[in-house]
């Protein structure tokens, strides 16, 4: 097996002349990726509120 799959979407082999990637597309999303800076983070919560609006405290009653 010398077909790689792409690390980007994972399911197409990575084409020659985008590699490592299957194509351009995947590059780019490769790439904005990397300038994000979320690449090693995946799922990460950007804000966390300790408020929720138009939730109504049951202990303040
Ligand atoms: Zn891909």
């Amino acid at each position: 097996m010398s077909q790689r799959k792409c690390p980007v979407c994972e399911t197409r082999t990575v084409s020659p002349e985008f590699k490592p990637f299957c194509s351009n597309r995947c590059a780019e999303v490769d790439l904005s990726r990397w300038l994000k800076g979320s690449y090693a983070i995946p799922g990460r919560p950007a804000d966390q509120a300790d408020e929720v609006p138009g939730q109504p405290d049951p202990s303040d009653a």
